[in-house]
């Protein structure tokens, strides 16, 4: 019987629910897997869930979140329909009661969420928001000469772009986002 990609992501959504090999389970209300859709051309990946997802075990619903989707919509995605969001690594890095970055030993631990994630959604092309998802691809150089760039990985296409959040200008954002909407439609 063949299983579906649905109930794959659901068993591994299952297991990192409980998971405990990280210090981030500490910090951890909800899991954060995905929302969006696993049948989508196109993966976003981006660092960790923050206060109001591990509130509410989403990724991308905080303010930054809405910011993304207005981006995403403004050149033409129906976001929920046509990308599949999900972050590097599933639950809440926080130090004094605020968010911070995952550390690279919590990064190398989730990472085998995420490659299932990966492997099962099978994206053309996957959207590294941030510099911690443009990290974990070994994209080195510093996102100010990357963002908006194709990197081809193994017939994957690799487009690192600014975190919503980032303080760069609205227009280099969606400039970046018209960029990915083009290749989309090409497929
Ligand atoms: S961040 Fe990932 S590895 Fe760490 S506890 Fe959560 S699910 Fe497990």
């Amino acid at each position: 019987m063949q299983v579906s990609k649905s109930e794959k992501l659901e068993k591994i959504l299952e297991t990192t629910k409980t998971c405990k090999a990280c210090n981030l389970h500490k910090n951890r209300c909800k899991c954060v897997f995905s929302k969006g859709c696993e049948n989508a051309k196109i993966m976003l990946i981006g660092e960790a869930p923050g206060k109001k997802e591990n509130e509410e075990g989403k990724p991308f619903i905080g303010k930054s979140g809405q910011q993304l989707y207005d981006l995403l919509s403004k050149v033409g995605f129906n976001p929920e329909q046509d990308i599949y969001f999900c972050n590097v690594v599933k639950c809440r890095p926080v130090k004094n009661n605020k968010d911070r970055k995952p550390y690279k030993k919590e990064i190398e631990t989730c990472a085998k969420f995420l490659n299932s994630q990966i492997e099962i959604v099978n994206p053309k092309i996957i959207i590294l928001c941030g510099n911690t998802a443009k990290n974990i691809f070994k994209i080195n150089e510093p996102m100010k000469t990357v963002h908006g760039k194709c990197f081809e990985n193994n017939g994957l296409k690799l487009v690192p772009i600014y975190h919503p959040r980032a303080s760069i200008l609205d227009n280099v954002k969606l400039s970046d986002f018209k960029k990915v909407y083009k290749m989309y439609r090409e497929f």
